[in-house]
Protein backbone atom coordinates (compact mmCIF):
# COMPACT_ATOMS: atom_id res chain seq x y z
CA UNK A 1 0.00 0.00 0.00
CA UNK A 2 2.90 2.29 -0.59
CA UNK A 3 1.51 3.91 -3.47
CA UNK A 4 2.26 7.58 -2.86
CA UNK A 5 6.14 5.88 -1.70
CA UNK A 6 6.01 4.23 -5.43
CA UNK A 7 4.61 7.42 -7.01
CA UNK A 8 7.13 9.46 -5.89
CA UNK A 9 10.24 7.52 -6.23
CA UNK A 10 8.97 7.05 -9.61
CA UNK A 11 8.92 10.72 -10.27
CA UNK A 12 12.49 11.10 -9.43
CA UNK A 13 13.85 8.38 -10.95
CA UNK A 14 12.32 9.57 -14.25
CA UNK A 15 12.35 12.47 -16.24
CA UNK A 16 9.65 13.96 -18.16
CA UNK A 17 11.19 14.65 -21.15
CA UNK A 18 12.48 11.50 -21.47
CA UNK A 19 9.35 9.74 -20.61
CA UNK A 20 7.00 12.13 -23.37
CA UNK A 21 10.36 12.43 -25.36
CA UNK A 22 9.73 8.40 -26.34
CA UNK A 23 6.07 8.89 -27.86
CA UNK A 24 6.72 12.58 -29.31
CA UNK A 25 9.29 14.12 -31.01
CA UNK A 26 10.44 16.90 -29.10
CA UNK A 27 12.24 20.07 -29.85
CA UNK A 28 13.83 22.04 -27.32
CA UNK A 29 12.82 25.76 -27.23
CA UNK A 30 14.29 27.76 -24.43
CA UNK A 31 14.07 26.55 -21.31
CA UNK A 32 11.19 24.00 -22.93
CA UNK A 33 10.46 21.35 -25.01
CA UNK A 34 7.84 21.39 -27.68
CA UNK A 35 5.89 19.01 -30.25
CA UNK A 36 2.87 18.20 -31.83
CA UNK A 37 0.20 17.14 -29.50
CA UNK A 38 -0.45 13.60 -29.04
CA UNK A 39 -3.65 13.67 -27.76
CA UNK A 40 -5.13 15.68 -30.91
CA UNK A 41 -4.56 16.43 -34.82
CA UNK A 42 -2.36 19.21 -35.44
CA UNK A 43 0.44 20.48 -38.08
CA UNK A 44 2.16 22.64 -36.07
CA UNK A 45 3.46 22.05 -32.47
CA UNK A 46 1.72 23.57 -29.66
CA UNK A 47 2.27 20.63 -27.01
CA UNK A 48 5.06 21.77 -24.28
CA UNK A 49 6.70 19.75 -22.04
CA UNK A 50 8.41 21.27 -19.15
CA UNK A 51 11.43 20.20 -17.26
CA UNK A 52 11.20 22.95 -14.47
CA UNK A 53 7.53 21.42 -14.02
CA UNK A 54 8.20 17.88 -14.69
CA UNK A 55 4.38 18.66 -16.48
CA UNK A 56 3.27 18.90 -20.05
CA UNK A 57 0.39 21.04 -21.49
CA UNK A 58 -1.20 21.40 -24.56
CA UNK A 59 -2.19 25.03 -25.63
CA UNK A 60 -4.47 23.45 -28.11
CA UNK A 61 -6.49 20.81 -26.49
CA UNK A 62 -5.51 21.92 -22.87
CA UNK A 63 -3.97 18.61 -22.30
CA UNK A 64 -1.96 18.84 -19.41
CA UNK A 65 -0.60 16.91 -16.33
CA UNK A 66 2.84 14.93 -15.01
CA UNK A 67 3.97 11.28 -16.19
CA UNK A 68 1.24 9.47 -14.87
CA UNK A 69 -1.30 11.54 -16.39
CA UNK A 70 1.10 10.87 -19.94
CA UNK A 71 1.36 7.40 -19.68
CA UNK A 72 -2.50 6.74 -18.73
CA UNK A 73 -3.76 8.78 -21.21
CA UNK A 74 -1.46 7.71 -24.52
CA UNK A 75 -1.53 3.67 -23.13
CA UNK A 76 -5.05 4.36 -22.21
CA UNK A 77 -4.35 2.39 -18.92
CA UNK A 78 -5.66 2.60 -15.48
CA UNK A 79 -4.03 3.81 -12.84
CA UNK A 80 -2.79 0.60 -11.57
CA UNK A 81 -1.04 -0.45 -15.13
CA UNK A 82 0.70 3.03 -15.13
CA UNK A 83 2.12 2.55 -12.22
CA UNK A 84 3.84 -1.30 -13.02
CA UNK A 85 4.67 0.53 -16.51
CA UNK A 86 6.76 3.21 -15.32
CA UNK A 87 8.21 1.12 -12.20
CA UNK A 88 9.62 -1.00 -15.15
CA UNK A 89 10.31 1.83 -17.03
CA UNK A 90 12.43 3.25 -13.82
CA UNK A 91 13.67 -0.15 -13.14
CA UNK A 92 12.62 -0.22 -9.62
CA UNK A 93 12.37 -3.33 -7.76
CA UNK A 94 9.60 -6.14 -8.25
CA UNK A 95 9.17 -5.24 -4.36
CA UNK A 96 7.58 -2.40 -5.22
CA UNK A 97 5.12 -4.47 -7.07
CA UNK A 98 3.29 -5.49 -4.20
CA UNK A 99 0.89 -2.80 -4.48
CA UNK A 100 0.36 -3.79 -7.78
CA UNK A 101 -0.70 -7.24 -6.19
CA UNK A 102 -2.83 -5.23 -4.14
CA UNK A 103 -4.69 -4.14 -7.48
CA UNK A 104 -5.39 -7.03 -8.37
CA UNK A 105 -6.81 -8.85 -5.80
CA UNK A 106 -8.60 -5.59 -5.48
CA UNK A 107 -10.33 -6.15 -8.84
CA UNK A 108 -10.53 -10.06 -8.04
CA UNK A 109 -12.45 -9.61 -4.54
CA UNK A 110 -15.15 -6.85 -7.04
CA UNK A 111 -15.27 -9.19 -9.84
CA UNK A 112 -16.65 -12.19 -7.33
CA UNK A 113 -18.52 -9.45 -6.02
CA UNK A 114 -20.52 -9.37 -8.66
CA UNK A 115 -20.82 -13.15 -9.44
CA UNK A 116 -22.32 -13.38 -5.98
CA UNK A 117 -24.97 -10.83 -6.48
CA UNK A 118 -25.78 -11.48 -9.48
CA UNK A 119 -26.95 -15.43 -8.34
CA UNK A 120 -28.58 -13.82 -5.50
CA UNK A 121 -30.46 -11.67 -7.43
CA UNK A 122 -31.98 -14.98 -9.28
CA UNK A 123 -32.54 -16.73 -6.56
CA UNK A 124 -34.61 -13.52 -4.63
CA UNK A 125 -37.92 -13.40 -5.71
CA UNK A 126 -38.82 -10.38 -4.03
CA UNK A 127 -36.06 -8.38 -6.16
CA UNK A 128 -36.52 -9.50 -8.95
CA UNK A 129 -40.01 -8.83 -9.47
CA UNK A 130 -38.56 -5.54 -7.74
CA UNK A 131 -36.52 -5.41 -10.76
CA UNK A 132 -38.60 -6.19 -13.30
CA UNK A 133 -41.17 -3.95 -11.68
CA UNK A 134 -38.58 -0.86 -12.25
CA UNK A 135 -38.80 -1.90 -16.08
CA UNK A 136 -34.81 -3.73 -16.37
CA UNK A 137 -35.07 -6.53 -19.06
CA UNK A 138 -33.12 -9.49 -18.44
CA UNK A 139 -30.70 -8.64 -21.31
CA UNK A 140 -29.76 -5.53 -18.67
CA UNK A 141 -29.58 -7.39 -16.22
CA UNK A 142 -26.88 -9.84 -17.75
CA UNK A 143 -24.86 -6.56 -19.80
CA UNK A 144 -24.72 -4.25 -16.82
CA UNK A 145 -24.45 -7.42 -13.98
CA UNK A 146 -26.47 -6.08 -12.05
CA UNK A 147 -27.40 -7.95 -8.59
CA UNK A 148 -29.09 -8.43 -5.39
CA UNK A 149 -27.10 -7.69 -2.09
CA UNK A 150 -28.95 -9.68 0.96
CA UNK A 151 -30.97 -9.02 3.88
CA UNK A 152 -27.99 -11.32 5.51
CA UNK A 153 -25.33 -11.13 2.77
CA UNK A 154 -22.60 -13.84 2.49
CA UNK A 155 -20.35 -12.42 0.24
CA UNK A 156 -17.61 -13.34 3.10
CA UNK A 157 -18.19 -16.66 2.91
CA UNK A 158 -18.27 -16.92 -0.90
CA UNK A 159 -14.76 -14.76 -1.46
CA UNK A 160 -13.24 -17.80 1.00
CA UNK A 161 -13.93 -19.81 -0.91
CA UNK A 162 -12.06 -18.72 -3.55
CA UNK A 163 -9.08 -17.38 -1.45
CA UNK A 164 -8.26 -16.29 2.04
CA UNK A 165 -8.10 -12.35 1.69
CA UNK A 166 -6.58 -10.79 4.71
CA UNK A 167 -8.98 -8.67 6.57
CA UNK A 168 -7.30 -5.06 5.72
CA UNK A 169 -7.50 -6.03 1.68
CA UNK A 170 -11.49 -6.86 2.56
CA UNK A 171 -11.96 -3.30 4.53
CA UNK A 172 -9.99 -2.03 1.31
CA UNK A 173 -11.86 -3.28 -1.15
CA UNK A 174 -14.82 -1.01 0.25
CA UNK A 175 -17.16 -3.80 0.29
CA UNK A 176 -16.75 -4.50 4.19
CA UNK A 177 -16.87 -2.55 6.59
CA UNK A 178 -15.12 -3.24 10.35
CA UNK A 179 -17.67 -2.77 13.73
CA UNK A 180 -16.39 -3.59 16.88
CA UNK A 181 -13.15 -5.58 15.33
CA UNK A 182 -15.85 -7.83 13.29
CA UNK A 183 -15.88 -7.38 9.60
CA UNK A 184 -19.31 -7.09 8.34
CA UNK A 185 -20.83 -6.69 4.80
CA UNK A 186 -21.11 -3.23 3.72
CA UNK A 187 -24.50 -3.65 1.23
CA UNK A 188 -27.37 -5.22 2.12
CA UNK A 189 -30.69 -5.27 0.79
CA UNK A 190 -29.74 -3.11 -2.13
CA UNK A 191 -30.20 -3.30 -5.74
CA UNK A 192 -26.28 -3.63 -6.96
CA UNK A 193 -24.97 -1.58 -10.46
CA UNK A 194 -21.30 -3.01 -11.03
CA UNK A 195 -19.03 0.33 -11.78
CA UNK A 196 -17.01 -0.84 -14.36
CA UNK A 197 -13.21 1.30 -15.15
CA UNK A 198 -12.38 2.24 -18.89
CA UNK A 199 -11.35 -1.17 -19.44
CA UNK A 200 -14.07 -3.04 -18.33
CA UNK A 201 -13.19 -3.87 -14.93
CA UNK A 202 -15.40 -3.83 -12.34
CA UNK A 203 -13.89 -1.45 -9.82
CA UNK A 204 -16.63 -0.87 -7.50
CA UNK A 205 -20.88 -0.28 -7.13
CA UNK A 206 -23.72 1.33 -6.69
CA UNK A 207 -26.20 0.15 -4.62
CA UNK A 208 -29.85 1.13 -4.99
CA UNK A 209 -31.96 0.29 -1.57
CA UNK A 210 -34.78 -2.05 -1.91
CA UNK A 211 -38.40 -0.50 -1.31
CA UNK A 212 -38.96 -0.74 2.82
CA UNK A 213 -35.62 -0.82 3.84
CA UNK A 214 -34.98 2.89 5.35
CA UNK A 215 -31.52 2.19 6.46
CA UNK A 216 -29.12 4.51 4.42
CA UNK A 217 -29.15 6.68 1.63
CA UNK A 218 -31.58 5.97 -1.49
CA UNK A 219 -28.18 4.87 -3.07
CA UNK A 220 -24.84 4.38 -1.80
CA UNK A 221 -21.55 3.47 -3.60
CA UNK A 222 -18.55 1.88 -3.28
CA UNK A 223 -16.57 4.14 -0.88
CA UNK A 224 -12.89 5.79 -2.11
CA UNK A 225 -10.76 2.69 -2.72
CA UNK A 226 -7.08 2.26 -3.64
CA UNK A 227 -8.54 0.91 -7.86
CA UNK A 228 -12.07 3.04 -7.02
CA UNK A 229 -11.79 7.38 -7.25
CA UNK A 230 -15.14 8.73 -8.15
CA UNK A 231 -13.67 12.02 -9.44
CA UNK A 232 -11.97 9.92 -12.43
CA UNK A 233 -14.49 7.45 -13.07
CA UNK A 234 -18.27 7.61 -14.96
CA UNK A 235 -20.81 5.18 -14.55
CA UNK A 236 -21.26 3.64 -18.21
CA UNK A 237 -17.80 4.67 -19.59
CA UNK A 238 -17.20 1.11 -20.30
CA UNK A 239 -20.37 0.07 -21.68
CA UNK A 240 -20.72 3.06 -24.00
CA UNK A 241 -17.04 3.67 -24.87
CA UNK A 242 -17.91 2.41 -28.48
CA UNK A 243 -21.38 3.98 -29.09
CA UNK A 244 -20.02 7.48 -27.80
CA UNK A 245 -17.03 6.90 -30.31
CA UNK A 246 -19.32 5.99 -33.23
CA UNK A 247 -21.99 8.51 -32.86
CA UNK A 248 -19.32 11.46 -31.57
CA UNK A 249 -21.20 12.72 -28.65
CA UNK A 250 -21.47 11.97 -24.93
CA UNK A 251 -24.72 12.23 -23.29
CA UNK A 252 -24.44 13.10 -19.53
CA UNK A 253 -27.48 12.15 -17.47
CA UNK A 254 -27.78 12.40 -13.54
CA UNK A 255 -27.94 8.58 -12.74
CA UNK A 256 -26.82 4.81 -13.14
CA UNK A 257 -30.44 3.92 -13.73
CA UNK A 258 -31.40 6.37 -16.39
CA UNK A 259 -27.75 5.05 -18.28
CA UNK A 260 -29.20 1.83 -18.13
CA UNK A 261 -32.84 2.27 -19.42
CA UNK A 262 -30.97 4.36 -22.19
CA UNK A 263 -29.28 1.48 -23.24
CA UNK A 264 -32.88 -0.81 -23.11
CA UNK A 265 -34.71 2.11 -25.30
CA UNK A 266 -31.05 1.72 -27.62
CA UNK A 267 -29.63 5.28 -26.69
CA UNK A 268 -26.16 4.05 -25.46
CA UNK A 269 -23.80 6.66 -25.85
CA UNK A 270 -24.93 7.70 -21.94
CA UNK A 271 -22.87 7.74 -19.13
CA UNK A 272 -23.66 9.41 -15.26
CA UNK A 273 -21.24 11.06 -12.49
CA UNK A 274 -21.46 8.53 -9.30
CA UNK A 275 -23.61 10.51 -7.15
CA UNK A 276 -21.39 13.65 -7.23
CA UNK A 277 -21.75 16.44 -9.32
CA UNK A 278 -19.61 15.90 -12.46
CA UNK A 279 -15.48 16.40 -12.48
CA UNK A 280 -13.02 18.16 -14.59
CA UNK A 281 -11.17 14.32 -14.76
CA UNK A 282 -14.95 12.26 -15.82
CA UNK A 283 -14.94 15.18 -18.97
CA UNK A 284 -11.31 13.90 -19.79
CA UNK A 285 -12.46 10.55 -19.59
CA UNK A 286 -15.02 11.55 -22.43
CA UNK A 287 -12.82 13.59 -24.20
CA UNK A 288 -10.74 10.84 -24.79
CA UNK A 289 -13.58 9.53 -27.07
CA UNK A 290 -15.38 12.38 -28.31
CA UNK A 291 -15.30 16.42 -27.58
CA UNK A 292 -19.31 16.27 -27.71
CA UNK A 293 -20.72 16.56 -24.77
CA UNK A 294 -24.98 16.43 -23.99
CA UNK A 295 -25.78 17.40 -20.52
CA UNK A 296 -29.27 15.95 -19.64
CA UNK A 297 -29.41 16.67 -16.18
CA UNK A 298 -33.00 17.40 -14.02
CA UNK A 299 -35.06 20.34 -14.09
CA UNK A 300 -35.06 21.65 -10.41
CA UNK A 301 -32.45 24.26 -9.14
CA UNK A 302 -30.07 21.63 -8.33
CA UNK A 303 -30.43 20.32 -11.91
CA UNK A 304 -29.49 23.95 -13.57
CA UNK A 305 -26.59 24.80 -11.37
CA UNK A 306 -25.12 21.60 -12.27
CA UNK A 307 -25.69 22.27 -15.58
CA UNK A 308 -24.25 25.68 -15.22
CA UNK A 309 -20.81 24.11 -13.57
CA UNK A 310 -20.67 21.64 -16.14
CA UNK A 311 -20.76 24.11 -19.12
CA UNK A 312 -17.84 25.83 -17.13
CA UNK A 313 -16.04 22.58 -17.15
CA UNK A 314 -16.57 21.51 -20.85
CA UNK A 315 -15.53 25.15 -21.89
CA UNK A 316 -12.74 25.14 -20.21
CA UNK A 317 -11.32 21.89 -22.08
CA UNK A 318 -12.61 23.25 -25.09
CA UNK A 319 -15.28 20.73 -25.62
CA UNK A 320 -18.43 21.35 -27.23
CA UNK A 321 -21.23 21.60 -24.43
CA UNK A 322 -25.05 20.84 -25.52
CA UNK A 323 -28.09 20.79 -22.93
CA UNK A 324 -31.51 19.67 -22.75
CA UNK A 325 -33.60 18.67 -19.52
CA UNK A 326 -36.61 16.21 -18.92
CA UNK A 327 -39.19 18.66 -18.28
CA UNK A 328 -42.15 17.37 -17.82
CA UNK A 329 -41.04 14.54 -17.08
CA UNK A 330 -38.96 13.72 -14.31
CA UNK A 331 -36.10 12.09 -15.54
CA UNK A 332 -34.57 10.86 -18.87
CA UNK A 333 -36.26 7.31 -17.89
CA UNK A 334 -39.74 8.41 -17.83
CA UNK A 335 -39.72 10.67 -20.72
CA UNK A 336 -38.18 7.76 -22.66
CA UNK A 337 -40.71 5.39 -21.37
CA UNK A 338 -43.79 8.36 -22.37
CA UNK A 339 -42.19 9.81 -25.30
CA UNK A 340 -39.72 8.66 -26.72
CA UNK A 341 -39.66 10.82 -30.06
CA UNK A 342 -39.08 13.83 -28.18
CA UNK A 343 -36.10 12.59 -26.44
CA UNK A 344 -34.60 11.54 -30.05
CA UNK A 345 -35.52 14.99 -31.09
CA UNK A 346 -34.01 16.74 -28.19
CA UNK A 347 -30.88 14.26 -29.38
CA UNK A 348 -30.93 15.67 -32.87
CA UNK A 349 -31.82 19.20 -32.58
CA UNK A 350 -28.53 19.29 -29.81
CA UNK A 351 -29.13 23.02 -28.41
CA UNK A 352 -25.72 24.60 -27.63
CA UNK A 353 -25.87 24.40 -22.95
CA UNK A 354 -25.05 28.39 -23.71
CA UNK A 355 -28.28 29.44 -25.18
CA UNK A 356 -30.42 26.80 -23.26
CA UNK A 357 -29.18 27.92 -20.19
CA UNK A 358 -29.45 31.64 -21.40
CA UNK A 359 -33.06 30.92 -22.55
CA UNK A 360 -34.15 29.17 -19.40
CA UNK A 361 -32.91 31.83 -17.21
CA UNK A 362 -35.07 34.55 -20.08
CA UNK A 363 -38.25 32.58 -19.16
CA UNK A 364 -39.84 35.02 -16.62
CA UNK A 365 -38.01 37.74 -17.31
CA UNK A 366 -38.76 41.12 -18.96
CA UNK A 367 -36.31 42.38 -20.98
CA UNK A 368 -37.84 45.66 -21.06
CA UNK A 369 -36.66 46.44 -18.10
CA UNK A 370 -33.07 47.43 -17.26
CA UNK A 371 -32.35 45.41 -14.16
CA UNK A 372 -33.34 42.34 -16.10
CA UNK A 373 -30.93 43.22 -18.66
CA UNK A 374 -28.14 43.47 -15.91
CA UNK A 375 -29.07 40.38 -14.61
CA UNK A 376 -28.78 38.61 -17.98
CA UNK A 377 -25.72 40.20 -18.75
CA UNK A 378 -24.33 38.96 -15.40
CA UNK A 379 -25.38 35.44 -16.39
CA UNK A 380 -24.16 35.49 -19.56
CA UNK A 381 -20.37 37.13 -18.80
CA UNK A 382 -19.83 34.05 -15.91
CA UNK A 383 -20.69 32.09 -18.50
CA UNK A 384 -18.49 33.60 -20.97
CA UNK A 385 -15.81 33.75 -18.81
CA UNK A 386 -14.50 30.17 -19.36
CA UNK A 387 -14.93 29.79 -23.01
CA UNK A 388 -11.65 29.51 -23.45
CA UNK A 389 -11.90 29.19 -27.18
CA UNK A 390 -11.82 32.49 -28.81
CA UNK A 391 -13.98 31.76 -32.04
CA UNK A 392 -16.38 29.95 -29.70
CA UNK A 393 -16.61 33.03 -27.73
CA UNK A 394 -17.73 35.48 -30.15
CA UNK A 395 -20.10 32.12 -31.50
CA UNK A 396 -21.29 32.80 -28.33
CA UNK A 397 -21.71 36.66 -27.90
CA UNK A 398 -23.59 36.29 -31.66
CA UNK A 399 -26.24 33.49 -29.90
CA UNK A 400 -26.51 35.99 -26.81
CA UNK A 401 -27.10 38.88 -29.11
CA UNK A 402 -29.99 37.15 -30.97
CA UNK A 403 -31.47 35.55 -27.69
CA UNK A 404 -31.60 38.60 -25.73
CA UNK A 405 -31.32 41.35 -28.35
CA UNK A 406 -28.45 42.92 -26.19
CA UNK A 407 -25.88 44.66 -28.10
CA UNK A 408 -22.49 43.38 -26.91
CA UNK A 409 -20.80 46.62 -27.53
CA UNK A 410 -17.31 46.04 -25.90
CA UNK A 411 -16.84 41.95 -26.88
CA UNK A 412 -17.97 42.57 -30.50
CA UNK A 413 -15.56 45.47 -31.30
CA UNK A 414 -12.68 43.42 -29.88
CA UNK A 415 -13.57 40.45 -32.08
CA UNK A 416 -11.24 41.53 -35.03
CA UNK A 417 -9.08 42.05 -32.72
CA UNK A 418 -9.40 38.54 -31.34
CA UNK A 419 -9.26 37.09 -34.99
CA UNK A 420 -6.00 39.22 -36.02
CA UNK A 421 -4.47 37.36 -32.45
CA UNK A 422 -5.44 34.37 -33.83
CA UNK A 423 -3.93 34.74 -37.26
CA UNK A 424 -1.00 35.90 -35.88
CA UNK A 425 -1.09 32.97 -33.69
CA UNK A 426 -1.23 30.69 -36.23
CA UNK A 427 2.50 32.02 -37.62
CA UNK A 428 4.28 31.17 -34.51
CA UNK A 429 5.17 27.36 -34.35
CA UNK A 430 4.58 27.05 -30.78
CA UNK A 431 1.12 28.66 -29.81
CA UNK A 432 1.58 30.21 -26.72
CA UNK A 433 -1.31 32.55 -25.18
CA UNK A 434 -1.54 35.98 -26.30
CA UNK A 435 -1.61 38.51 -23.19
CA UNK A 436 -2.97 41.72 -22.56
CA UNK A 437 -1.24 43.92 -20.72
CA UNK A 438 -1.95 43.61 -17.25
CA UNK A 439 -1.46 39.56 -17.64
CA UNK A 440 2.10 40.45 -18.90
CA UNK A 441 2.59 42.65 -16.01
CA UNK A 442 2.09 40.18 -13.73
CA UNK A 443 3.94 37.43 -15.63
CA UNK A 444 6.99 39.63 -15.48
CA UNK A 445 6.35 41.15 -12.55
CA UNK A 446 6.88 36.89 -10.98
CA UNK A 447 9.41 36.22 -13.49
CA UNK A 448 11.95 39.02 -12.58
CA UNK A 449 14.16 38.40 -10.04
CA UNK A 450 14.62 40.20 -7.25
CA UNK A 451 11.38 42.10 -7.78
CA UNK A 452 11.70 45.73 -6.72
CA UNK A 453 9.24 47.75 -4.50
CA UNK A 454 9.10 50.23 -7.04
CA UNK A 455 7.69 47.71 -9.63
CA UNK A 456 4.65 46.57 -7.49
CA UNK A 457 1.91 48.60 -8.83
CA UNK A 458 -1.17 50.24 -6.78
CA UNK A 459 -4.20 48.11 -7.17
CA UNK A 460 -6.16 51.11 -8.75
CA UNK A 461 -4.06 50.03 -11.74
CA UNK A 462 -5.37 46.73 -12.11
CA UNK A 463 -8.69 45.36 -12.64
CA UNK A 464 -8.68 42.18 -12.49
CA UNK A 465 -9.19 39.99 -9.36
CA UNK A 466 -6.03 37.91 -9.52
CA UNK A 467 -3.58 40.78 -10.15
CA UNK A 468 -4.82 42.71 -7.64
CA UNK A 469 -4.49 39.58 -4.83
CA UNK A 470 -0.97 38.46 -6.36
CA UNK A 471 0.17 42.44 -5.78
CA UNK A 472 -1.72 42.99 -2.33
CA UNK A 473 0.41 39.79 -1.12
CA UNK A 474 3.66 41.12 -2.51
CA UNK A 475 2.89 44.24 -0.51
CA UNK A 476 2.59 42.82 2.24
CA UNK A 477 5.60 41.52 2.61
CA UNK A 478 8.71 43.59 3.92
CA UNK A 479 11.12 44.19 1.88
CA UNK A 480 13.42 41.58 0.34
CA UNK A 481 11.73 40.13 -2.15
CA UNK A 482 13.15 37.21 -3.18
CA UNK A 483 12.25 34.04 -5.15
CA UNK A 484 11.60 31.96 -1.92
CA UNK A 485 8.57 34.93 -0.86
CA UNK A 486 6.88 33.36 -4.60
CA UNK A 487 7.15 29.67 -3.12
CA UNK A 488 5.13 31.60 0.08
CA UNK A 489 2.74 33.17 -2.18
CA UNK A 490 1.95 29.83 -4.43
CA UNK A 491 1.54 28.80 -0.81
CA UNK A 492 -0.92 30.73 -0.08
CA UNK A 493 -3.36 30.97 -2.97
CA UNK A 494 -3.62 28.19 -5.19
CA UNK A 495 -4.99 30.07 -7.49
CA UNK A 496 -1.68 32.06 -8.21
CA UNK A 497 0.09 28.61 -8.28
CA UNK A 498 -2.01 27.95 -11.67
CA UNK A 499 -1.23 30.92 -13.00
CA UNK A 500 2.74 30.23 -12.14
CA UNK A 501 2.60 27.33 -14.01
CA UNK A 502 0.76 29.07 -16.67
CA UNK A 503 3.97 31.56 -16.94
CA UNK A 504 6.21 28.95 -16.38
CA UNK A 505 5.18 26.98 -19.65
CA UNK A 506 5.16 30.68 -21.84
CA UNK A 507 8.17 31.99 -19.54
CA UNK A 508 10.26 31.42 -23.24
CA UNK A 509 7.94 33.98 -24.73
CA UNK A 510 9.27 36.61 -22.34
CA UNK A 511 13.10 35.42 -22.45
CA UNK A 512 13.37 35.74 -26.05
CA UNK A 513 12.18 39.63 -25.98
CA UNK A 514 15.25 41.85 -27.02
CA UNK A 515 14.32 44.21 -23.87
CA UNK A 516 15.25 42.62 -20.71
CA UNK A 517 12.62 41.51 -18.29
CA UNK A 518 12.69 44.80 -15.81
CA UNK A 519 12.59 46.64 -19.18
CA UNK A 520 9.80 44.86 -20.82
CA UNK A 521 8.22 45.41 -16.83
CA UNK A 522 9.03 49.32 -16.87
CA UNK A 523 7.09 49.49 -20.27
CA UNK A 524 4.29 47.68 -18.85
CA UNK A 525 3.92 49.89 -15.75
CA UNK A 526 3.98 52.75 -17.99
CA UNK A 527 0.99 51.56 -20.43
CA UNK A 528 -0.78 50.76 -16.86
CA UNK A 529 -0.43 53.81 -15.50
CA UNK A 530 -0.49 55.43 -18.49
CA UNK A 531 -4.48 53.53 -19.27
CA UNK A 532 -5.16 54.54 -15.73
CA UNK A 533 -5.04 58.11 -16.28
CA UNK A 534 -6.70 58.22 -19.32
CA UNK A 535 -9.53 56.66 -18.23
CA UNK A 536 -9.82 59.16 -15.00
CA UNK A 537 -9.27 61.99 -17.38
CA UNK A 538 -12.32 60.96 -19.87
CA UNK A 539 -14.50 60.54 -16.32
CA UNK A 540 -13.32 64.14 -15.37
CA UNK A 541 -14.25 65.68 -18.68
CA UNK A 542 -17.28 64.39 -18.23
CA UNK A 543 -18.27 65.54 -14.88
CA UNK A 544 -16.75 68.99 -15.95
CA UNK A 545 -19.85 68.82 -18.61
CA UNK A 546 -22.34 68.26 -15.68
CA UNK A 547 -20.96 70.37 -13.71
CA UNK A 548 -21.19 73.41 -16.19
CA UNK A 549 -24.63 72.38 -16.94
CA UNK A 550 -25.62 72.75 -13.29
CA UNK A 551 -23.98 75.99 -12.84
CA UNK A 552 -21.43 74.50 -10.33
CA UNK A 553 -18.81 76.62 -11.01
CA UNK A 554 -16.40 75.60 -7.60
CA UNK A 555 -17.06 72.16 -8.42
CA UNK A 556 -16.10 72.45 -12.34
CA UNK A 557 -12.90 74.31 -11.32
CA UNK A 558 -11.57 71.74 -8.75
CA UNK A 559 -12.25 68.82 -11.38
CA UNK A 560 -10.08 71.04 -14.22
CA UNK A 561 -7.46 71.14 -11.49
CA UNK A 562 -7.43 67.56 -11.40
CA UNK A 563 -7.82 67.32 -15.20
CA UNK A 564 -4.84 69.54 -15.60
CA UNK A 565 -2.38 67.38 -12.96
CA UNK A 566 -3.64 64.08 -14.65
CA UNK A 567 -2.70 65.95 -17.72
CA UNK A 568 0.65 66.42 -16.27
CA UNK A 569 1.75 62.82 -14.92
CA UNK A 570 0.34 61.87 -18.56
CA UNK A 571 2.61 63.82 -20.52
CA UNK A 572 5.57 62.97 -18.31
CA UNK A 573 4.78 58.97 -18.59
CA UNK A 574 5.34 59.10 -22.34
ZN1 LIG B 1 -3.35 18.83 -27.75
Amino acid sequence: MDQNNNVAQIKEALDIVQVVGSYVELKQTGKNFSGKCPFHQEKTPSFIVSPDLQRYKCFGCGASGDIFNFVQNIESLDFPETLEKLAKMAGIEIKQFEGNSTFKSLEEINYLATQYYYNELKKDPQASKYIEERGFTKESIKSFGIGYAPRKPQLLKFLNRHAKYNTQLLLNSGLFVEKEKVVKEKFYDRIMFPIRSKRGKVIGFTGRIMPGNNWGPKYMNTPETPIFHKKDNLFGQYESRQEIRKSDIAIVCEGSTDVISAHQHGVKNIVAPLGTSLTREQLEVIRSLTNNVFFFFDSDTAGKAALVRAFKLASELKMNPYAANASPYKDIDEMLQKEHDKFVKLTEERMEAFSFILKDFLLDKDLNRLNNIEEIRKVADSLLESVKDPVTKNHYIERLSSIAKIQYQEEKTNKNETLKKLDKQKQFPVKTKAYDIEERYICLLLLVSPITVSSILDKKYLSEGLSRRIVTLLESQETDITKDLLAELINKDSSIKDKYEELIFNADKFIADKMSLQEQLDFCIKRLKGTYLENRQKEIKVKIAMAEEIGDNEASEKLLLELLKINKILKELT
